[in-house]
């Protein structure tokens, strides 16, 4: 009998979004930190940096110019303007994640969710994060402390909009508990790889299985 059957499974691409400030960003790092084939898009902004972000790391901050560049040449996967500045998903990177069978991270916002809707549906799981309410999202807008408080009023009113769009993903996720969440994610990978449309090497699994059962 043969041992050692291989599921090879296709990567996925998992999108969490959330209104600013529910608490995705955290929940990203803890994500990537714990699962090794899971990778980060890293998209490119015309937002300045905050006081703690890293360029390249964090995103790829860059002039507006450079954006438009980037955009007329169609180097995004997927763009938006977002609180008066550009959001994009660089398509390289991406693309060449996905051809070595990893897992890629998108923290985008809706409008860029539908956009990877329209081009790569099958291997799309779009998780939405929300706070578990108005008060406890702003408690945490104000403690990052990395807005002014403009911002923060401004990202406030918005969440409203972002909320509207819940039903065009698969799982919501309230955002109570930290670890709670995060074990509720990972339970999400966990089944979202054991799809059989995913593993692509079921057909040679089950073939084996068979041959032994005679
Ligand atoms: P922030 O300025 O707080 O980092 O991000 C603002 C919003 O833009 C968040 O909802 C975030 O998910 C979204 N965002 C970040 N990068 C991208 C991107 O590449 N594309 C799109 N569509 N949204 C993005």
């Amino acid at each position: 009998m043969k041992d050692n059957l291989n599921t090879d499974r296709r990567g996925m691409m998992i999108v969490l979004s959330s209104p600013s400030g529910a608490g995705k960003t955290s929940l990203s790092r803890k994500l990537l930190e714990k699962n090794k084939n899971l990778f980060l898009s890293i998209s490119f902004t015309t937002r300045p940096p905050r006081s703690l972000e890293v360029n390249e790391s964090d995103y790829f901050f860059v002039s507006d110019e450079k954006f438009i560049d980037m955009l007329n040449k169609d180097e995004f996967l997927e763009h938006a303007k977002v609180f008066d500045f550009y959001y994009g998903t660089p398509k390289k990177p991406v693309m060449n994640a996905l051809k070595g069978g990893k897992d890629i991270l998108f923290d985008i916002d809706w409008q860029g969710t539908q956009q990877l809707m329209n081009s790569v549906q099958d291997d799309l799981v779009k998780i939405f994060v929300l706070p578990p309410s108005a008060k406890e999202l702003e408690k945490r807008l104000l403690k990052r402390n990395q807005d002014t408080d403009e911002t923060v009023k401004k990202r406030m009113s918005k969440a409203s909009d972002e909320i509207s769009h819940y039903a065009e993903y698969d799982y919501i996720i309230i955002n109570e508990d930290f670890d709670e969440s995060l074990k509720k994610i990972n339970s999400i990978l966990i089944a979202e790889g054991l799809k059989r449309t995913r593993q692509n090497k079921i057909q040679d699994v089950i073939k084996s299985l068979r041959d032994d059962l005679f």
